[in-house]
């Protein structure tokens, strides 16, 4: 439970600027206002900052950054802004949009030349709504890799990280947060006085109850991110009287292997993949987006699909960390035909060797798909064949607090709270209302790039 108070009559400590939650969005927030010079407290309620990032795949797409002409891609803001509003189908936010777009690549150059973080652009693949390879990931390629990286950042630059520190009070005089208070693992509380306030909590995935109130297609699927994000900013913000917006959307995911609940990269699917049902048809164009997947994939039998693709594809794969740990937990199976993978998993054979049939027709162009996917511009499936059993899963919300462009919170006639931000899960993301409208990269564009914007605003 979190709460609203009046102002602390007494505190343990004072700052400048609190920031709630040590994710991707609190840690750029933190180095950016402690840049700023402000002083700056980072709380954590974990005993180590992991949050959804340390889960994520990592990747960030920016434009125009030199990591991104160094592979031969020249693209501005806008360009990357129009990918974002055609996927949301013009329903995201166009200041936010603009905000985000141009503040991303200038905020990955400044952790990289400010803070040693290494970038670089993935370009085996593209993912679905993108027009060009903006991708931008630690050489890890992981969200572990990128937190770890961003906490030793911290750790050089001096920034206070304070973990097992639960915020569980706003306080306020009825105009400006004053202050925070917090409640430690053996249930201690303390308090802090401060300026300026940053929800980095990210949103409300790990609430059930705010998930069903909003989201009642997803609130039965598995959610697969932090647990720790229960919605806090939602909660404090209506307390506030904090408009929120969007609270129906969401990223999910049509490809998590089950029930081993580890990610399978979508590129399998972008590169030539097909996912079928139970019996071995298809059911969707499975390049619309990974997001709409998940409730694709929860309406087949037994809520589950098929990924089925070749050895060319697993190969590709094996390029992944995720894809390897299935690999390595026996999710894979395959076969020399399509027979003899009907039978490892017990797919329909005639149904498989079918649907494998039509796709190669579709890729000849002797037919079109009647799902709407063109299947021209990847090579067609070959013997042996790889299939993974996947299910769909909640992995963010993308509804939130209403912000402005400098990450003020906005009430609901429009005006700003004078001194409370928001950034990541826990603002309004670009995203428009709905489940397709998530663009892949959506979670972490809004997390680095409103941090940082957040972190500047607080500061001043
Ligand atoms: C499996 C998976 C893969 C993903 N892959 C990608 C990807 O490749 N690219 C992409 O753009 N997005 C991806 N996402 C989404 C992305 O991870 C999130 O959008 C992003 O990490 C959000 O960052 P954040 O800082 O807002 O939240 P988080 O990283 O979740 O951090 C929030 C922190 O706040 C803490 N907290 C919460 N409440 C409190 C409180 N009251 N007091 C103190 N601390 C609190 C939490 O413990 C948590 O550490 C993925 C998500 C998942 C689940």
């Amino acid at each position: 439970m979190v709460e609203i108070a009046p102002p602390l009559d007494t505190h343990d400590i004072e700052t400048g600027v609190v920031i709630i939650g040590g994710g991707a969005c609190g840690l750029v927030a933190g180095l950016r206002a402690l840049e700023a010079g402000a002083e700056v407290i980072v709380l954590e309620r974990d005993p180590r900052p992991m949050g959804s990032t340390s889960m994520s795949s990592g990747f960030i797409p920016a434009p125009g950054t030199r990591f991104q002409r160094a592979i031969g891609v020249e693209e501005t803001p806008q360009d990357f802004a129009r990918d974002i509003q055609k996927k949301a189908a013009m329903g995201a936010d166009p200041a936010i949009v603009e905000a985000v777009t141009r503040e991303i690549g200038p905020t990955l150059e400044w952790l990289a030349d400010a803070h040693g973080l290494e970038w670089q652009v993935l370009d085996d693949f593209l993912y679905p709504g993108h027009s060009t390879h903006r991708m931008h990931a630690v050489p890890e390629k992981t969200g572990i890799g990128l937190m770890t990286r961003l906490m030793a950042a911290a750790q050089a630059a001096g920034l206070t990280v304070v973990t097992g520190a639960r915020a569980d009070t706003l306080h306020t005089d009825g105009d400006r947060i004053t202050g925070a208070s917090l409640t430690r693992p053996d249930g201690a509380t303390e308090s802090i006085a401060c300026r300026a306030v940053v929800l980095a909590c990210n949103g409300y995935g790990g609430n059930p109850g705010l998930v069903s109130e909003n989201i009642p297609e997803i609130a039965g699927a598995l959610y697969f991110g932090h647990p720790g994000n229960t919605g806090d900013a939602v909660v404090w913000g209506r307390a506030l009287g904090a408009a929120t917006k969007d609270l129906t959307a969401y990223q999910g995911h049509g490809s998590l292997a089950h029930p081993h609940g580890i990610l399978i990269t979508w590129a399998l699917m972008m590169e030539g993949g097909i996912q079928v049902d139970a019996r071995g048809r298809r059911f969707s164009n499975e390049h619309e987006g990974y997001s709409e997947q998940a409730v694709k994939v929860l309406s087949q039998p037994g809520a589950v699909a098929w990924n089925i693709y070749d050895e060319r594809l697993h190969q590709m794969g094996l390029g992944f960390p995720d894809y390897r740990a299935a690999a390595e937990a026996g999710a894979i199976h395959s076969g020399p035909d399509a027979a003899a993978l009907a039978q490892a998993t017990g797919l329909t054979e005639d149904a498989l060797r079918q649907t494998i049939g039509e796709v190669t027709a579709y890729r000849a162009d002797d037919a079109p798909d009647p799902f709407g996917r063109d299947f021209s511009t990847k090579p067609a499936l070959e013997a042996p064949f790889y299939a993974v059993k996947v299910t769909g899963a909640l992995f963010h919300t993308q509804g939130g607090l209403v912000i402005d462009a400098a990450a003020r919170v906005l009430r609901s006639d429009g005006t700003a709270l004078p001194n409370l931000y928001a950034g990541g899960g826990a603002a309004c993301g670009v995203s428009g209302a709905r489940v397709e409208g998530y663009l892949s990269g959506n979670g972490l564009l809004t997390a680095v790039a409103l941090g940082a914007i957040a972190g500047r605003s607080a500061a001043a």
